[in-house]
This record gives structure tokens, C-alpha cells and sequence, in this order.
């Protein structure tokens, strides 16, 4: 089976290996500031382990930067705007953040990741003028096409909401990574693809799928311990995410097929820190 997965999409878009570096410039969550914030997050918002408290940002791009050589060899590499929302603030700081990112050495292109209701036209014309300059994605949280499963989750957005910011984006030229999750409570099996369907057909150009997880501090795992919901198990998760690939197009661009997790800070389910098992057998049994 032809499917493509991000870091060959980049080397064949850049000739060679292009890394992206997380950075935390600050930025914090209008979801968690005027609402709860969703179940699963945590105070942590997504950032990269070693991001640590206090870190500036250009002490961020020369650590990235650092690892990403080290580790992979790269030479060039994708700013990863990754925690919390990373386009709540002034168009001016976005900008002046974004502009020392690209100029940092080596830097190819910008990953921005934000929800679906913090893009206002203004902040749409900054990202369509770095689309101009750069190569520019936006990552976009659905996490469910359901809506029962939205404000399950607390998202604070509806569905229409993320498809009319991913159509908005897309009439820009600008390519939408769209995040999703398998194993939510509120979901049958069938749910969960019928979900997964009507979420590669908004348009986007990418996705990141994860199993529903539990981590310490969390809602979540208030949640859990008092309803003992169940989650998936690996076997499950395995079978839904390579029957979402069956169903991916060829040119959508696979960037994640399981989360990274922090084993001292996870809860359940334990089997989603066998990343490398995981990958194997999709891989394996879809001939990838
Ligand atoms: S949108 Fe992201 S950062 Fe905000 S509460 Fe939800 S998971 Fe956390």
C-alpha cells in the first residue's frame, strides 16, 4: 500500500532530512483561561519534554537545534510552534516571533499549531504572508467530528467551527494538519471512523491521530478513576488506525500514528508507550 508519512514528504519536498524543532514561546490557552480546558490536557499543554521553565526563545532554537543535529543528523529544520495556542496573541508578536524563527540558520518552514476558533482574519492575512515566504502548515485540533464528543471533551468549539477554519485556510493556499483521537468514551468503533471520514474530507492536507490517554493531573483522570470508562486496548487501536489509512488519499500526508508520552506521567493505558511495536505492525500488516 502507497501512503506517505511526513518525514519522507519533507525529504522529497527538501532533498534531505528536514527536522522540526518544539518550541514553548509562552503562549497559553484561551480554552483553559475562559473555560476548563480540555479533559486530557495538561499543564504541560503539549510542549516538548525538554522545553524546560524559562527557557528564552532563542535558547529554545539553539537546544532544538542542538538535539535535532545530534540525533538525526539534520541540517535543516521545521519551528514547531507546538504548545498550548500557538496564535493567541497580538498579530505583532506572532510576527515578530515567527520572523526569528525563519531566521534562524537552517530553518525551512513554520508548523503552527492553534485551535480552530483562534484564527481571526487578521491573524489569517500574517499566515498567508508567511505562506508566501516559507513552507507554512497549521495544526488544527478536531480531535472528534462529533459534537457529543467535543463537549465531552470540553473542546469549547463545534465541529463547524473546525471545518470552516480549515475551509478559510485552504482558500489561502495554506496547508491544515488536522489532530485527531481514537478511544474516546463517547464513541463506538463505527463512530470513531465515521468520524475519521468526515475528518479527511474537510480538506486537510495532514493528520495526527492518538489513542485516548490518561495523564496524571488531568480532568481526565478525575474522570477515569470515577467512572472506569474503558479505553482501547492496543489490539483495537491497531485495527482502527490502519483501517483509517486504508481510507486516507495518497496525497494526505501521514505526520502521527501514536503520541509520545511521558511514562512517569502516564496513567493508562501503559501499551501506548510501545511506539516502536505499534508502528511495526500497521506498517507490517499494511505492506508500508
Ligand atoms: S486547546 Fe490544547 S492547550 Fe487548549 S485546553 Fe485544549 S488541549 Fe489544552
Amino acid at each position: 500500500m502507497e501512503r506517505i508519512f511526513l518525514n519522507e514528504h519533507l525529504r522529497n519536498k527538501f532533498g534531505e532530512r528536514v527536522q522540526r524543532i518544539p518550541v514553548d514561546p509562552g503562549f497559553v490557552c484561551p480554552n483553559r483561561i475562559n473555560n476548563n480546558g480540555c479533559v486530557f490536557c495538561s499543564e504541560q499543554g503539549s510542549a516538548a519534554a525538554w522545553l524546560k521553565k524559562g527557557m528564552s526563545f532563542g535558547e529554545q532554537l539553539i537546544k532544538g537545534e542542538g538535539i535535532a543535529r545530534r540525533r538525526y543528523k539534520s541540517k535543516k529544520f521545521i519551528i514547531y510552534f507546538q504548545a498550548f495556542t500557538s496564535t493567541y496573541a497580538s498579530v505583532k508578536e506572532l510576527d515578530r516571533l515567527y520572523k526569528e524563527a525563519l531566521s534562524f540558520p537552517g530553518v525551512v518552514g513554520l508548523a503552527i499549531s492553534t485551535r480552530p476558533d483562534c484564527i481571526d482574519d487578521d491573524i489569517l492575512d500574517l499566515l498567508s504572508e508567511y505562506n508566501k515566504k516559507t513552507y507554512l502548515w497549521v495544526e488544527l485540533g478536531a480531535q472528534s467530528m462529533i459534537e457529543d464528543s467535543l463537549l465531552w471533551m470540553g473542546r469549547g468549539h463545534s465541529v463547524s467551527c473546525f471545518t470552516d477554519t480549515v475551509n478559510r485556510l485552504r482558500s489561502r493556499g495554506i496547508e491544515v494538519v488536522g489532530h485527531i483521537i481514537f478511544g474516546l468514551p463517547t464513541e463506538t468503533k463505527k463512530d470513531m471512523i465515521t468520524s475519521f471520514k468526515d475528518f479527511i474530507s474537510t480538506g486537510i492536507n495532514g493528520y495526527k491521530i492518538h489513542a485516548l490517554h490518561i495523564i496524571k493531573g488531568t480532568q481526565l483522570e478525575l474522570m477515569y478513576r470515577t467512572d472506569k470508562f474503558s479505553l482501547l486496548d492496543m489490539n483495537e487501536y491497531i485495527e482502527l488506525v490502519e483501517e483509517a489509512i486504508r481510507l486516507t488519499p495518497k496525497d494526505i500526508v501521514i505526520h502521527r500514528l501514536t503520541a509520545e508520552c511521558d511514562i512517569s506521567k502516564l496513567v493508562a493505558p501503559l501499551w501506548v508507550l510501545k511506539k516502536d511495536a505499534i508502528l511495526g505492525r500497521i506498517k507490517g500488516d499494511l505492506g508500508l
